[in-house]
């Protein structure tokens, strides 16, 4: 085996962190192993919010961007599942690996850095799960009962604090902080500031969904062929937790309904529940903000609880372009909303109103996110994602009564830019150049962190295997 062999990660997110740590693993001190992370160290990981301001002053954005990656500021829900942030079971089949092994392996590595003990398990509460199912198949909702194991956004820091001391530690790892990669060459070499170059063996480029269209751009500059994927684009959905509390605490945690909706037959599903939770506002390039939710527990759990209802829309010639359309379609909500989120009642949305800041404080379901302005998102969406997001929750309000409410509050943009996926081979190495391998959301290989962690996994083993013969 050749000694002293160097590896360069760029992203310290979910992905990049188990890639690590497989290579480790396998390879011990053999290889030096480096990980890029534009945003800060576990430590100095916080988000202000307190106003637009100091918001629009976060780059790279706090939320999104960091050592842990963008899953340290969620409510950390593991997602047990071989389907769920992406078909695993395919990444896994192509490389001779067992899914759910390795999906075990993940969730062990947690379990050994802190995270809490307690994992939901639909199956465990078997009646619940069963009356659940009769009421969405009547109904033509498909529920995907999942294993999940919440880190709970209190503890996720300190998981990710453990793991990156475990990987310090015990190998040649060394992760770099506040560190923006701004280029990467066909020779493997990492470009920074100051034109100033590290030059490595293999590269593994995992930049999430805040670094996906620097790499797109990096592949157009490089010629390295890429795919649009999916956009997933819909709204976040906040409503009193009581409503959700059911099914949230005695079935599965972050609840899965997928849903054909009747006028266009789209696909549109509830993702990211947060229960007790918190929306929370995203900053992204050229100022457009978008929603996500998450569970900071500083001020305890609230009194609502939040999920994104995202549509999946493919396109075809002449424009394939998920990334632009999505863009173009959260900027131009952006602008309605003077650059913070638009939000409105759902009462309103059905009416064609405008909604008030007078009928926003007087609403029986209060916002959690303050930074928002009172709109109409059907000036902002297409005629066929409004028809779709009525549609959905008017069919989703006969299993969960009470979510089709005039007072539910509807914010948008909520969208799921899914990065260009990378032309790799079953490995996610470069079908064009040999040694520089890609994994996680921002190339399009995940949604969500067990998933990336997958990812990252595979890529690991595929330099392992490279290095091994
Ligand atoms: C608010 C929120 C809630 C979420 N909740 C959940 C949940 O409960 N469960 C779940 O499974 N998923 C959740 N997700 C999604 C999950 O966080 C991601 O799917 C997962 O973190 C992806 O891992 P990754 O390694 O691919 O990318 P990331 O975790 O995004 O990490 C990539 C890292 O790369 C860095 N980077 C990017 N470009 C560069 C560059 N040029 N140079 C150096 N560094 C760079 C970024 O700063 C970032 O820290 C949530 C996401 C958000 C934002």
């Amino acid at each position: 085996m050749s000694k002293n062999l160097k590896i360069g990660i760029v992203g310290a997110g979910s992905a990049g962190l188990f890639a690590a740590n497989e290579l480790g693993k396998n390879l011990g001190n053999k290889v030096e192993i480096k990980l890029f992370e534009a945003g800060p160290s576990i430590e100095n990981r916080n988000c202000p919010q307190k106003s637009e301001y100091e918001c629009a002053q976060c780059d790279p954005c706090r939320i999104m961007s960091g050592v842990g990656g963008a899953g340290v500021w969620s409510s950390g829900i593991l997602n047990l599942h071989k389907k769920i942030g992406g078909d695993l079971e395919a990444l896994c089949n192509k490389v001779n690996l067992d899914v759910n092994q390795i999906i075990n392996e993940i969730d062990s590595f947690f379990v050994a850095n802190g995270a809490p003990n307690n994992v939901f398990d639909p199956y465990n509460n078997g009646e619940e799960l069963i009356e659940l199912k009769r009421k969405c198949a009547a109904v033509d909702i498909r529920f995907i009962p999942i294993k999940q194991r919440l880190l709970g956004s209190k503890n996720t820091p300190k998981v990710i604090k453990s793991i990156v001391n475990y990987l310090e530690s015990n190998f040649d790892v060394e992760i770099i902080p506040d560190t923006k990669v701004l280029a990467f060459d066909k020779q493997k070499n990492l470009i920074f500031k100051q034109n100033r170059k590290q030059q490595f063996d293999f590269l593994l480029i995992a930049p999430g969904r805040w670094g996906m269209l620097w790499l797109a751009q990096q592949c157009d500059q490089l010629g390295l062929n890429t795919f649009y994927e999916p956009l997933d684009i819909g709204v976040r959905v906040e409503v009193p937790s009581i409503i959700l509390e059911n099914i949230c605490e005695n079935v599965q945690r972050d609840p899965k309904f997928h849903i054909i909706t009747p006028t266009y037959n789209d696909f549109i599903r509830t993702f990211c529940v947060n229960h007790e939770g918190y929306v929370v506002k995203e900053n992204y390039e050229e100022h457009i903000v978008g929603v996500n939710g998450h569970q900071i527990s500083i001020n305890g759990e609230s009194e609502t609880s939040n999920f994104a209802f995202l549509i999946r829309q493919t396109l075809t010639a002449p424009l394939e372009d998920t990334t632009e359309y999505g863009r173009s379609i959260a900027k131009q909500t952006s602008i309605l909303g003077g650059y913070k989120p638009l939000l409105q009642t759902l009462g309103d949305l059905r009416k064609g109103h405008r909604s008030r800041q007078s009928l926003i404080e007087r609403n029986p379901v209060q916002p959690t996110l303050n930074d928002y302005t009172p709109g109409d998102i059907a000036m902002a969406y297409p005629y066929r994602f409004v028809t779709d997001i009525l549609e959905g929750l008017a069919n989703l309000d006969k299993v969960i009564p009470g979510v089709n409410n005039n007072s539910t509050l509807i914010y948008a943009p909520e969208f799921k830019r899914s990065a260009k996926k990378v032309d790799v081979n079953e490995y996610l190495e470069s079908r064009q150049v040999q040694n520089i391998f890609f994994a996680g959301d921002g190339a399009g290989f995940s949604r969500g962190i067990v998933a990336a962690a997958v990812s990252g996994i595979i890529a690991a083993k595929g330099i392992i295997k490279k290095i091994k013969n």
